[in-house]
């Protein structure tokens, strides 16, 4: 895993206007089962790769966190929520509260997150590769294949699957 992670940002690169132009021709016209073949290529990558080996995501971006997010996570802190935004957040460019600090301040050790139970809605739905209407968030797609290895497997996957 550390190998493909380090090659990642750039085979991500050699791939970025390919990538670009399958997505533009695939949001012009989505297969009519693309949300059932992506929920096979989701879990078919997933059971070959651990996130526990991984943690990639946690380490180099951290999550949004919604108002709801802060209340749950607060309140197993036994915090008030605006302690433990003072503690923890900070709000970004697009006015979102973000982590103050990446890798996450709730990684432990061995990659296992500290608040799993409790985690933020955006890290209970990374990396996006079983939602629906997938072509949709293409662009986001794309900057995730230079950070998550199963997304970068995906979109290759995808790209055979599917082909345009
Ligand atoms: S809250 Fe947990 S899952 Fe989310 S980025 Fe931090 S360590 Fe990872
Ligand atoms: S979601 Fe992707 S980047 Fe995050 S731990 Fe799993 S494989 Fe790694």
């Amino acid at each position: 895993m550390d190998d493909f992670l380090k090659q990642l940002p750039q085979l991500a690169k050699d791939k970025q206007n390919e990538n670009k132009k399958y997505f533009a021709k695939l949001r012009k016209k989505p297969p009519k089962n693309i949300d059932y073949v992506m929920q096979e290529l989701h879990e078919a990558e997933f059971e070959k790769t651990d996130c526990l080996t991984c943690a990639n995501c946690c380490k180099t971006t951290g999550p949004l966190f919604t108002n709801a997010d802060i209340e749950r996570i607060s309140k197993h802190f036994k915090q008030k929520p605006q302690q433990f935004i003072d503690t923890y957040l900070r709000i970004d460019e697009d006015n979102d509260y973000v982590l103050q600090e990446v890798p996450c301040t709730f990684l432990g050790a061995d990659n296992y997150c500290l608040i799993y139970d409790v985690r933020p809605k955006a890290c209970r739905e990374y990396p996006h590769t079983d939602r629906k209407k997938f072509q949709q968030i293409s662009n986001l797609t794309i900057k995730n294949t230079s950070i998550c290895p199963a997304v970068y497997n995906i979109v290759e996957a995808m790209k055979a699957k599917l082909p345009k």
